[in-house]
């Protein structure tokens, strides 16, 4: 760690990214099962994985994680300790797509943990006036338009996810190009650029429903979370 990292209350702001694997079969039965935090350097500060003792489903496809990858994990009382060893100042501004699921996950305390947050999808989301909503990119679709990087393209990694949010944070939300970004993604999805894999059209796995944010394609009944996502 850098000499004086923690002793300046100075802003500070930190990429989160938190997987998790199913505990049910409904979209919101969700527990974490990895944290990775990265500073705005890109660099890694915590990279931990959390036991979990009453899995459904590893939901590898979406999560990157196998049961056996997590044999060697930790309790989660013991990760959470360390989670707040580092993120323990209103000072912080967590960034990542779609934040607040991950906030929520490992139940962090606005104020006490950190003090703001920015999610990444919100920021690059642009209204669809035929359709009087917005339109949403994932975290791959904005990589690929904005970064020109292929994301998630073999494992899919919390590491490679959360170095991708705060690269989109540094390069396009702390210098004021989220709108012009949101327009250029937005045109690409119209011309068809994005890469047909970065669309995925399954959204469940092993029969547990993975549809939060598409109340229409819901398999498991619980609340949805209105938000176009493509
Ligand atoms: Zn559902």
């Amino acid at each position: 760690m850098a000499r004086g990292f923690s002793l300046f209350s100075g802003k500070k702001v930190l990429a989160l990214d938190v997987e998790c694997v199913a505990n049910g079969k409904g979209h919101n039965d969700r527990v974490p099962c990895w944290v990775v935090i990265v500073n705005e350097k890109g660099r890694v500060l915590l990279d931990l994985k959390i036991k979990v003792t009453d899995m459904v489903s590893p939901l590898t496809r979406f999560s990157g994680v196998t049961a056996a990858m997590l044999r060697s994990a930790l309790p989660l009382d013991t990760v959470m300790r360390r989670v707040h060893k580092v993120l323990n100042s209103p000072a912080i501004t967590l960034v990542g797509q779609s934040i607040e699921n991950d906030i929520a996950w490992l139940g962090l305390e606005k104020g006490v943990h950190y003090g703001d947050s920015e999610d990444i999808a919100e920021h690059f989301r642009t209204y669809n006036e035929k359709y009087k909503d917005y339109n949403y990119f994932s975290l791959v679709q904005t990589a690929y338009g904005l970064l020109g990087t292929s994301i998630q393209s073999t494992a899919h990694s919390p590491i490679e996810d959360a170095k991708t949010a705060m690269r989109l944070y540094v390069e396009w939300i702390k210098t004021g190009r989220d709108a012009e970004g949101g327009a250029r993604l937005t045109r690409m999805r119209y011309k068809r650029q994005f890469p047909q894999e970065t669309m995925p059209t399954d959204i469940h796995c092993d029969g547990v429903c993975g549809a939060k944010y598409q109340q229409a394609r819901c398999i498991c009944g619980q609340p949805c979370v209105e938000r176009k996502r493509e």
